[in-house]
């Protein structure tokens, strides 16, 4: 019986499991991480790839089952919450990959930003809402905080559709899979990443409002300036690299 509050929708269409296994492409000696295997739909063709999985999954009931049906030496599992878990833990080159509980989606992709000198790409199935705000462009409604903070760290690419009869229940949302692959370092131009963060939590925390409001006391006007910044755009008019030159520019 799935869970509601473990958001447990199991993916029963093979053609979509396929093609996620092959967007994957897993190698044998791979380290790829499921986040949330629940009854193994991505779990057992992904254990056909490689030598040795890891999942992390919190349902005791769950990871019972799972216990039972692959011996540890092919499939470790982490019991506990994919978002307190220490992904450096389990190495470094991972894979991560989920059909991901859609409850925590968000802050789960921000808990994943900080991984990324760990991680050589994921491949998660979201709602597709939230995979139109991660590739969203600026000028677009769906341009936000999570649009600006996955594009710093990450290269986003939307890879599959998919409709809501390809779960066990259906969700009431339509999916989509996206890949994301961490950008190196030396890609990664802002000083301090944490005055990044809170920045664009600041500058998004009223989209209507003019970034002087939303930056008062953070940014002034002579700071608008200085960084040839109109001050009278709104949030979802800036581009990722404004953001990260306000922050350098905070960071002196
Ligand atoms: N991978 C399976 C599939 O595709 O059929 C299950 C996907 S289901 C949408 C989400 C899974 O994540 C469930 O197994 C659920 O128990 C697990 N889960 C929910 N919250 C979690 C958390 N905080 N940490 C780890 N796993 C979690």
């Amino acid at each position: 019986i799935p869970r509601r509050r473990f958001g447990q929708n199991f993916l029963i269409d093979q053609g979509i499991i396929g093609a996620i296994v092959s967007a994957i492409d897993p190698k044998r000696s791979d380290t790829v991480v499921e986040i949330g295997p629940g009854l193994g739909a991505i779990t057992v063709p992904l254990l056909e790839r490689v030598d040795r999985l890891h999942v992390v999954e919190i349902d005791r009931d769950l990871i019972a089952r799972l216990k039972k049906q692959h011996p540890a030496e092919r499939l470790a599992i982490h019991e506990g919450d994919a978002l307190a878990f220490d992904f450096a833990s389990i190495g470094s080159d991972l894979r991560l990959v989920g059909n991901l509980p859609y409850n925590i989606s968000t802050p789960l992709l921000f808990h994943l930003a900080s991984y990324g000198q760990q991680v050589r790409d994921m491949h998660f199935m979201l709602q597709k809402e939230v995979v139109e705000r991660m590739v969203a462009e600026p000028g677009c409604a769906d341009y936000g905080r999570l649009s600006v903070m996955l594009q710093y760290s990450f290269w986003l690419e939307w890879l599959i559709d998919v409709p809501p009869e390809s779960f066990d229940p259906p969700p009431k949302v339509d999916s989509a899979v996206v890949r994301l692959i961490p950008k190196p370092p030396e890609q990664l131009t802002a000083k301090n990443p944490e005055r990044l963060s809170t920045l664009v939590q600041a500058a998004f925390a009223q989209r209507r409002k003019m970034l002087r409001n939303n930056l008062k006391g953070i940014l002034d006007d002579a700071g608008f300036a200085a960084l040839g910044i109109a001050p009278t755009l709104r949030p979802e008019d800036l581009p990722v690299e404004d953001y990260v030159r306000i922050a350098n520019f905070l960071a002196g």
